[in-house]
């Protein structure tokens, strides 16, 4: 029996052992550093605004869809609108976790938290083993990256304004660690729209019984609530930071939009002052519980050269998704990179062939576009998601935005890959 393992448990990570529990029985083994499962996920929400739409039926019709009907099924929030962003829906992050847990356990999937991964050992090319913390080795036949782009610690003091102890919480877990570095691999670092390296996440989170009463009944009922700001408040250059270029829209700047997801409220601003924010109607005893006053994590620190089937360039059984494979934003963008990964290094297990997402499906051509975009100039400054930004104009203009689900199949079945990834599933996740 072949062992696949899978270093980071973020919305990439997930995908990416799902998708890997096909063909003959294997032992998928997914190794987190920290306590929870999710990453940048724990923090987060936004599923199915514009773009995602499409890539989330399309993962459904792939027959790839667990992730994405789990998060349908966690909404608090359906098909509501916010600036710039139409039918979104949003996923709790109080429940989010143990949800997608469980359903890895269900598939007999061997989650391994507070499982960090600290060297590899491999040659020519190929990786044998992956070491620990407590400086054990597990071998594989396999290996995918999904380590994620974000910090750690360092990084975010250089880069950023500070660690604001995210939801990664480097400090008590220790920090990301590149394994295409660990083989010798070269990553690239993403730049922001300013020339600074990286870009810092694009929504920080608050409390949400910090907020004044009607604020809190506005998000409950309508999941959105826009609060516009004093002119001495606007911050404009806070949107050249930002990691998500989907959310780098003056309504964004110019007023204070919160999400409700669950338990917190998502503040669609990397960071905001306190005592300023304190300042407008509502936010009087606001409080943040993941972001700052002053800083946020900062991203896109360390993309892996791939091609598009998602294999290491350089690395013979290495494969990679998620941040870590492109200047991608977002979970629907990470479950389908994911996905892809996770069949990928199955099927090499397996002895079988690596496959592409065709680039007549969304999924298929956001990678291509963000390889394509890497050679150009600008290409380290460019972000990648189905919601926003450069991307979802090509979308657009290449057809690719639908959202009728019954002509998606239809696309689908002429490409004759209908349930293409649960047709291979083993029983070891039956
Ligand atoms: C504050 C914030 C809010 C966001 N909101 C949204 C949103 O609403 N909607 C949306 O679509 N996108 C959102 N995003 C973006 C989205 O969350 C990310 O693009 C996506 O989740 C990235 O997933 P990933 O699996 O590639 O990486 P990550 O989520 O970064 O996961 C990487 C994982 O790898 C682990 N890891 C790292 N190194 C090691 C190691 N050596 N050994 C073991 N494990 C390791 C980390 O602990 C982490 O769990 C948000 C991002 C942030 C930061």
């Amino acid at each position: 029996m072949s062992t696949i393992i899978i270093i980071g448990g973020g919305w990439a990570g997930c995908a990416a052992a799902l998708a890997a529990q096909q063909g003959k029985t294997k032992h998928i083994i997914l190794l987190e550093r920290t306590d929870l499962l999710l990453g940048c996920g724990l923090a987060g929400g936004i599923m199915r605004n514009n773009g995602r739409y499409t890539a989330a039926e399309e993962l459904r019709l792939l027959g790839a869809g667990d992730l994405i009907e789990a998060a349908d099924r966690a909404a608090t929030h359906v098909a509501f609108n916010f600036p710039g962003h139409s039918h979104a829906s949003l996923y709790s992050t109080s429940i989010m976790e143990p949800t997608v847990r469980a359903l890895l356990e269900k598939r007999n999937i061997d989650v391994r938290s507070l499982s960090r991964v600290v060297d590899v050992r491999s040659s020519e090319g190929a990786i044998q083993a992956v070491q620990l913390t407590d400086k054990s080795w597990l071998e594989g036949d396999v290996f995918i990256e999904c380590t994620g782009s974000a910090g750690p610690m360092g990084n975010c003091v250089r880069f950023g304004n500070g660690c604001a102890m995210c939801m990664l919480r480097c400090p008590s877990f220790g920090p990301r660690v590149s394994i295409t570095a660990r083989m010798g691999i070269t990553d690239c670092m993403g730049m922001r729209q300013d020339g600074a390296v990286g870009s810092l996440s694009g929504s920080c989170e608050i409390r949400k019984d910090s907020l004044a009463t009607p604020l809190q009944r506005a998000l409950k009922k309508d999941g959105v609530s826009v609060t516009p700001l004093p002119e001495q408040l606007v911050h404009r250059s806070m949107l050249k930071k930002k990691s998500c270029r989907q959310y780098a829209l003056p309504d964004f700047a110019n007023n204070i939009v919160l999400l409700d997801t669950g338990g917190q409220a998502k503040m669609m601003t990397p960071y905001f002052p306190i005592d300023q924010l304190r300042k407008v109607p509502g936010f009087e005893n606001a409080l943040y519980s993941h972001g700052s006053s002053m800083a946020n994590s900062v991203r896109f620190l360390s993309r892996a050269p791939r091609n598009d089937s998602m294999r290491v360039t350089g690395a013979k059984n290495l494969f990679c998704a998620g941040e870590k494979s492109g200047f991608f934003v977002g979970h629907t963008e990470a479950m389908a990179t994911g996905t892809l990964a996770g069949h990928n290094a199955a099927a090499m297990a397996d002895g079988g062939i690596e496959v592409q997402f065709p680039k007549e499906l969304a999924c298929g051509d956001i990678i291509a576009a963000e390889s394509e975009g890497l050679e150009q100039e600008d290409g380290l400054s460019q972000r990648y998601t189905f919601s926003g930004g450069i991307y979802f104009e090509r979308m657009q203009k290449r057809g690719l935005y639908v959202m009728d689900t019954a002509e998606l199949r239809t696309r689908i079945r002429r490409l004759g890959l209908t349930g293409f990834f649960a047709a291979t599933r083993n029983n070891a996740a039956a």
